[in-house]
Order: C-alpha cells, then structure tokens, then sequence
C-alpha cells in the first residue's frame, strides 16, 4: 500500500493524503518493445525541463546528451522528434533506460500514460486511453470500480458537490437493470443535458487531427443507441464511467455538468463509431484502436476538448435562450388573453348600463389588444 504525505508549510505536520484510483490502476505494465503503438513514436510534443536535460548531459554518455536532441518550445524545452520519432526510441524500447535505467528518465515518460488530478482532500490517479495496455485493461472489466488507499477500501467522504454528483452519474450508468440509452437518458435528465450532436465543423476546427484521420472524423455518424456491432454493452459501461471519471470534478475543466457529460457521450460515440468503421480481423483490435486514435487524436490535447467542450456549451446557452423567448411569448399570449377576457366584461356591463362612455374605451383597448397581438405575430 502507498501513501502521499503532504507537508503544511507553517506547521511541518505531515498529513496523510488519499489516493483514488481505478481498481485496475495498479494492474497496469508498459508492454515496451512488445508494443505496437508505443507512445515513443506517437509524434507528440514531449516536454522536459531545464534540469532534466542536465542531469543527462552529466551522466557521463555523451550519445544520450546530444543538444540537437532537444529544441526551445514556448517557454520550455522539447524533445527534437525525428518524423514523429523520439531520438532515444530504438528497436522499440527507449534507450535511456536501456544505457541508464530509469533514473535517468523524464518525468513525463516516467508518468505516461498516468496522470493525476490533485485536490484539496485526496489526489486521483488515472490511466489514459492514449496507451493500448490501458484501453486492454479498460475492456477486460466487468465493472469499473474504484479503491482508495488509507481508507479501508471506502470511496473517499468529501463535501465537494462536484465529486457527488459524479459519483451520483457513475452509480446511473452501472445501473444494469435498464438500457444503456434509457441510462444516459437518466444522466441527461439529471444534469440538464441533451445527446450531443455529430457536426463535422467540430472536427475541422481541432487544433491537433492528422490529416489522414480527419476524413474519418469528419464521416462519423453517432449510433443514438449504442447498438456498436464492436464494443459489448459491459464495455461501453465501462468507457462512459473512463471519461466522467476523467473529466467530471477535474479542477482543470471549467464546465457546466451538462456540457462535461455531453462531451463523455460524444466521446463514447467516437469510439463506438470509429470501431465499426476500422477495417480489423478481430473485435478487440477494432475497439483498442478505436480508443487508442480517440486518445491520441482528441484527448491528448487540451486544446481539442476545449475545442469540443465551447461547441458543445454553445449549443445548450443557444438551447436555453430559445427556451426563453418561448416562455416570454408564451406569458405575452397568457397576458393578451387575460386582457382580452377583461375586455370583454367591461363591453359587457357597458351594454348592461347603456354606458356610451365604458364602451368607447373598451374598444380603445380592443384596438389597442389587436396592435399588441399584430406585433406579437409579426
Ligand atoms: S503506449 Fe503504453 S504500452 Fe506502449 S510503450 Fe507507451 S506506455 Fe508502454
């Protein structure tokens, strides 16, 4: 069992910190050169920092410490990849580790595909669908549970709504006693959202989508009933539960729930729709390079959620202001109506009264509800 101990500054004391993390987190194993999707050659932009590449540079094996190996990126430093390839990447394993050992590593070589979302009771600890081994792992679960360390195998107590609501969601989506539609319907139900709607205009707009993938975005069409001739319905369970856990309660990710939720099923239906349009002899191949080109593609950039998360919010401020001019108009017609009725009993008791004077500013208001109810119209 580990723990993470954080220290309080003003104090010294050292306090315990909770760990949550997928159940499957601690079964995962890089596959090294039994991989055929390393990360190493994915073509991603890998940044190290000033500290690192000393540390390298004095590690006594002038091959590794190369300067044209790296170049100045933004305010950091990046590895120079040479066509897509990391320059330590040889015979599928990485070559630092190999003359060096792990030491010697980068931190963000050393941590993909994990990544952690720190907060201010217990720290969570993820694996990314970027990494073929994790979407395996991912895929083989009957059920995405979870475990915390130091708590005795409690999901983890805190006060922050955001984490109950998305414990809330996940306990929706593994309710197996409906269909997964009718479970995300729930959801929708639950946080305001609606289905998401497939336009290629999003996919053009991504900052980070190889050309040769684009025309595949661009064509994909949503499967409303997640009826994948790919994905099992335990395994889609299982890739909804991947992405609120990712994305709901994320400190970094400023959004509503209900576009958060709208982006895990748009990502749900990436898969679903990519899987059954890859040309793959087998099931799991087709479903881990769905994922894995999702992972790569989508989620490795912050930027391209961002992207897809603005569209999505959009839409349902766009959603809320047509709500509101409905309402407005309906009131307009209540309070048209109720002039009218009102209208008609004062011409009522003019007649009654033989009161000249009532009856002229009845039909003064007559003409004036006729004007009102034109406009409204028009
Ligand atoms: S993609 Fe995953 S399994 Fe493959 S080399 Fe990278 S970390 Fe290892």
């Amino acid at each position: 069992m580990s723990f993470l101990f954080e220290k309080n500054g003003k104090n010294s004391i050292i306090k315990l910190m909770k760990i949550l993390k997928p159940i499957f987190y601690d079964n995962f194993k890089c596959l090294a050169d039994g991989c055929k999707n390393s990360c190493c050659s994915a073509g991603w932009q890998i940044s190290v920092s000033k500290n690192e590449i000393a540390k390298l540079q004095f590690c006594g094996d002038d091959s590794l410490a190369k300067n044209e190996n790296f170049i100045k990126c933004q305010n950091e430093f990046c590895i120079n990849l040479l066509d897509k390839i990391c320059p330590y990447f040889g015979n599928g394993l990485c070559n630092i580790v190999l003359k060096k050992g792990n030491d010697f590593l980068f931190d963000i070589c050393k941590n993909f595909p994990r990544n952690f979302n720190q907060t201010k009771s217990h720290l969570e600890m993820r694996l990314s669908i970027a990494c073929e081994e994790v979407c395996r792992l991912l895929l083989k679960q009957e059920k995405f549970e979870f475990k915390t360390e130091n708590n005795h195998n409690l999901m983890i107590k805190t006060n922050d709504k955001n984490f109950e609501t998305r414990q809330q969601i996940i306990d929706i989506l593994q309710d197996r006693t409906k269909n997964l539609r009718q479970r995300v319907e729930s959801v929708n139900t639950f946080v305001g959202a609606t289905m998401p709607i497939f336009e290629k205009s999003i996919f053009e707009k991504l900052e980070w989508l190889e050309d040769k993938n684009k025309k595949l975005f661009c064509d994909l069409k949503p499967l409303e009933n997640f009826e994948s001739k790919t994905f099992s319905e335990i395994q889609i369970e299982n890739l909804f539960v991947y992405f609120v856990f990712n994305y709901f309660a994320n400190g970094s990710i400023e959004f509503c729930n209900s576009a958060i939720f709208k982006f895990c099923t748009f990502s749900v239906m990436c898969c679903l729709s990519l899987a059954d349009k890859l040309e793959k002899s087998n099931y799991e191949s087709k479903a881990i390079d769905a994922m894995l080109m999702f992972g790569r593609e989508i989620e490795s950039s912050s930027k391209n959620v961002e992207i897809i998360l603005e569209n999505l919010k959009w839409k349902l401020l766009m959603l809320l202001l047509l709500v509101v001019v409905q309402v407005e108009v309906f009131w307009l017609v209540c309070l048209q109506k109720m002039v009218l009725v009102f209208v008609f009993l004062i011409k009522m008791k003019a007649l009654q009264k033989n009161c000249l004077l009532l009856e002229m500013a009845s039909v003064i208001w007559q003409t004036k509800i006729w004007a009102v109810s034109f406009i409204t119209n028009t």
